[in-house]
């Protein structure tokens, strides 16, 4: 082997990210350990209030993690057993599970081949009287056909919760992906492009009472203290994790551009690589902040195992389409997603990071290009 260097690669490597923000990041840290406010201290209002500013979202709600949060805008929506909910069924389990938790179906969407997002061509279809919701994912980092999604949902009378669990920090048409629709929803997971160092997520939106209701929800669905006024969870976010996520909001700026770069640089590294390899679009009206950089391939196992081999780590993102998982596929007799389907097959991710160097880069690109041609 000729490229054989002593660095290990990682996938997502945030002890550099941590290691450029050590000083704040502790600091932040140390001030809520000296104020003792661990739940609903000030940080919280205070990110809150940051990612608002940054979306343009006119109210933020932090919440325990990225499935919450969409746990939480469907209950606010009032999301009921019978109801309908349009998503895709390639995405995180957690796109449809909070769809099964309150009882409702999910009706899924067959994505697109090239950005394996939400086919908006296919939604109309899809929509029935009992329909109440579609969750579009912005899946890898790159907002779905938002327009065309909130189009067809007012028709119908029907919210639009976009999963921008994968996609916060990217621009659709300008906007802020998470500002796009009735709600946003966002993870803090730590890989995740803005991430905390535990479980984190938030909503956003537009619609204030929707907002008040989310934020009552998030405290068992409390008005005043002790008082219930709704059926509500445990969903709060930390006070340390908001602390870290504004920690990392010092350099969030440098590394929504970084990702396009090492995304946009991929993409052309990897545009020629052979037959049997193909990169995603990415559509010009809109930025992807890459939380993922996935390609499609033929004999992808081949393929793992010989980057292993390199020392390249690489994942699945994902390899069983919703439809098809055990616990789901009772819920989804007879249904038939070809794209999705294929997809999980053949896509494969790449490592991805802000804190990439273009050499390591070039060592992936030159191990996977080896791989495929073998
Ligand atoms: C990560 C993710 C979630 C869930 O977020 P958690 O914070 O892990 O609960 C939901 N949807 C998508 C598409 C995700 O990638």
């Amino acid at each position: 082997m000729n490229t054989a260097a002593p660095v290990n690669i990682e996938f997502v490597d945030l002890k550099a990210q941590y290691r450029a923000l050590k000083r704040v990041i502790d600091g932040r840290i140390q001030r809520v350990l000296d104020h003792g406010q661990f739940i609903m201290g000030p940080e919280v209002g205070e990110l809150e209030a940051k990612l608002a500013t940054l979306t343009g979202a006119k109210h933020c709600i932090t919440c325990a993690s990225g499935t919450e949060a969409l746990l939480i805008a469907l209950m606010a929506l009032d999301i009921k057993p019978g109801d309908e909910v349009i998503t895709t069924p390639f995405t995180f389990i957690a796109t449809a599970e909070v769809i099964v938790l309150l009882g409702a179906k999910p009706v899924y969407v067959d994505v697109e081949p090239d950005t394996c997002n939400l086919d908006a061509s296919r939604l109309g279809a899809a929509i029935t009287p009992r329909t109440r919701a579609i969750i579009p994912v912005s899946l890898y980092g790159q907002p779905a056909d938002m327009d065309d999604v909130n189009a067809i949902a007012a028709r119908h009378g029907v919210a639009v919760i976009e999963d921008a669990a994968q996609s916060f920090g990217a621009r659709y048409k300008g906007c802020w992906s998470a500002n796009l629709s009735t709600i946003g929803c966002t993870s803090f997971f730590p890989s995740k492009p803005l991430g905390c160092y535990g479980d984190g997520g938030a909503m956003f939106t537009n619609d204030e009472r929707l907002a008040n209701v989310a934020r009552e929800i998030r405290i068992h669905g409390q008005s005043k203290r002790y008082v219930h006024t709704r059926i509500g969870l445990g969903g709060r976010m930390d006070t340390i994790q908001c602390a870290v996520v504004l920690g990392k909001l010092e350099r969030f700026g440098w590394e929504i551009e970084q990702r396009a770069r090492v995304g946009a640089r991929y993409s052309r590294l990897l545009s020629e690589v052979a037959p049997g390899l193909q990169t995603l679009a990415l559509r010009q009206d809109r930025t992807s902040v890459y939380a993922q950089y996935t390609v499609r391939l033929r004999e992808r196992e081949r393929v793992q195992r010989a980057l292993q081999a390199a020392g390249i780590p690489t994942a699945v993102h994902y390899p069983i389409p919703i439809h098809r998982q055990p616990a789901y596929a009772r819920l989804a007799e007879g249904v038939s997603m070809p794209v999705s389907e294929r997809l999980a097959e053949e896509v494969m991710s790449l490592p991805m990071h802000p804190d990439l160097d273009t050499a390591t880069q070039d060592r992936i690109v030159a191990q996977l290009r080896a791989a495929v041609l073998q």
